[in-house]
């Protein structure tokens, strides 16, 4: 390795040891400081006063609602259940039964809602039924007295951030490249005023324009700013600089599929592993699918590890919304990936997906993809001819439920195919090869990931070996671009910047107030 790359990959794993309070600025304080009050007022006037998004979608909304209720005596039955619900959640299936019980005799005792939250609980014991209870009554007089409360001026306060404050590149400072892209490059960057990591994915807009990638570009970040999900690259901030039009993305250190199959050890991954990624990715399309977006580039490169070794799916640039249960045209993808549906020029749509997710699972396990042998290098007609024609060979890296699994979702015709079928991803989520998976558990973050990526390496390319990213020549930029840039670069996304601040600290060690009782809180460090 050059001298160039150690320095550079030593200066990243540096800032993410130091993650979080260490690698924050020495001005941290000043660049958070809360605005008076007073200059919320138009905030005030223009947020939506909707219970669920304020109290319980946005992170840091629902942790000043909860002091709130906190801070009155009457409500302190609703802090215990909230309490209760907590624990409850984190329960193993066995427990949940016996304490969902309990919770129900030492809440809702004499209550009307008693008989149907057993009865919902024998059916279901996992549904929320005290969720739905518990905001059924909050939303109500509660969330009204909240509005005129410190602890709704303060969420202004903080909300003036997301809302008000312009982004630019001195936000963040910059380590060292990662990747490269069709419109740019993808850099390991840390935002100054809280020491959070992320990837920053760079569009070069003499590249949008010269490859007229606007709709594709605009698609991909409108995309990513409406999903809330734990295996989906999350957006943090859309802004742009003189050049490039720049994403700002979860950051991803643990390296890609691809990698991992291929560049380590023998190619191919160990069952647990194939288990505990097809689960994660299989969840990650169904919360995709339930916006109604179609994802179509499943494939090992795009699905990226954290640091703890969870996935999640990246580069939306593909992706696509369909409106009313609407199927689409067009022959997108990956060659090798494309789903015989895609290549054949039909209408299609989520089975697309399904597809793909039986091409990741095969070439985990078997080290390569389907109808491609070891080190061949077929052109695009061929490969389609095989997708469109050939049947996939099992060797005997597959167990019985994984060829099961990977033959129904490689089934070639797509009302006949595992996740099409009417009850959609939860059908997959039901195959013999996910019994020993705890969906639940998984979907809340509680399941240990199999293998836990090396905090010391750094998992991509040395910075030399990725390609130099060339420049065009003779595009200039006019009025029509500035006004699609405009449509880009909307700042912070809220939750993400609400998670980032929780996160890093942030928000515990800012977010006191002055002396008992005072309506304004402290503005003075
Ligand atoms: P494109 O859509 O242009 O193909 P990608 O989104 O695939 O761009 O990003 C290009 C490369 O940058 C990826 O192959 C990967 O190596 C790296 N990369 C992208 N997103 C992240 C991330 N969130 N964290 C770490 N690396 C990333
Ligand atoms: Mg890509
Ligand atoms: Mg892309």
């Amino acid at each position: 390795m050059e001298i160039d790359s150690m320095v550079a990959n030593s200066a990243l794993i540096r800032a993410r040891e130091g993650g979080g309070s260490k690698g924050r600025s020495w001005k941290w304080k000043e660049m958070l400081r809360f605005p008076h009050i007073s200059q919320c007022m138009d905030l005030a006037m223009n947020i939506e006063r909707d219970y669920y998004s304020l109290c319980v979608k946005q992170p840091i909304g629902k942790k000043l609602f909860e002091l709130f209720c906190r801070s009155r005596p009457e409500l302190q039955n609703y802090i215990s259940l909230l309490d209760a619900l907590e624990a409850f959640d984190s329960k193993s299936d066995e427990q949940r039964k016996e304490f969902g019980v309990s919770i129900i005799q030492r809440f809702l005792r004499s209550q009307k809602h008693e008989q149907s939250c057993i009865q919902s609980l024998e059916l279901n014991p996992f549904k929320d039924v005290f969720h739905d209870y518990l905001h059924k009554y909050l939303s109500g007089e509660t969330f009204i007295q909240y509005q005129e409360s410190m602890f709704f001026d303060r969420f202004l306060q903080w909300n003036w951030f997301i809302c008000l404050q312009p982004i630019t590149k001195h936000a963040f400072r910059q380590y060292r490249l990662l990747g490269k892209g069709g419109f740019g490059e993808v850099w390991a960057c840390q935002v100054r005023a809280t020491g959070m990591m992320y990837a920053c994915k760079k569009l070069e807009k003499t590249h949008v324009k010269k490859r007229k990638g606007e709709g594709m570009a605009l698609n991909e970040k409108q995309i990513l700013e409406g999903l809330d999900s734990r295996f989906v690259v999350n957006l943090a901030y859309a802004y742009e600089t003189k050049h490039a039009l720049c994403m700002v993305l979860t950051m991803m250190s643990g390296g890609d599929l691809k990698y991992h199959i291929h560049n380590i050890g023998s190619p191919g991954l160990d069952k647990e592993r194939v288990r505990f990624y097809a689960a994660e990715v299989c969840c990650g399309l169904i919360h995709l699918h339930q916006k109604s977006i179609l994802y179509r580039d499943l494939k090992p490169e795009n699905i990226l590890l954290d640091d703890n070794g969870h996935i999640r799916i990246s580069d939306l640039g593909l992706a696509v919304r369909l409106t009313d249960g609407q199927l689409v045209r067009g022959r997108v993808g990956t060659v090798g990936y494309m789903a015989p549906e895609v290549i054949g020029h039909k209408h299609y749509g989520m089975s697309a997906d399904w597809w793909g997710l039986g091409c990741l699972i095969y070439e985990m396990t078997a080290g390569q993809p389907p109808l491609r042998a070891r080190g061949e290098h077929p052109k695009p007609s061929e490969m389609e001819r095989r997708i469109l024609t050939e049947q996939e060979e099992y060797g005997d890296k597959f167990s019985k439920q994984v060829k099961d699994l990977c033959s129904s979702l490689l089934n070639k015709d797509p009302a006949q195919r595992l996740g099409c079928r009417g009850s959609g991803g939860t059908e997959v989520q039901s195959h013999p090869f996910f019994e020993k998976v705890n969906f639940r558990m998984l979907e809340a973050g509680l399941v240990e990931p199999p293998f836990k990526p090396d905090p010391r390496l750094v998992y991509c390319s040395d910075v030399q070996d990725i390609e130099e990213f060339s420049s065009v020549k003779g595009v200039t930029l006019d009025q029509t671009d500035s006004n699609f840039y405009s449509q880009f670069i909307t700042g912070s996304v809220p939750i993400t910047w609400q998670n980032e601040m929780i996160e890093t600290g942030c928000f515990r060690e800012l977010n006191t107030f002055g002396p008992e009782g005072s309506r304004s809180p402290d503005l003075d460090w």
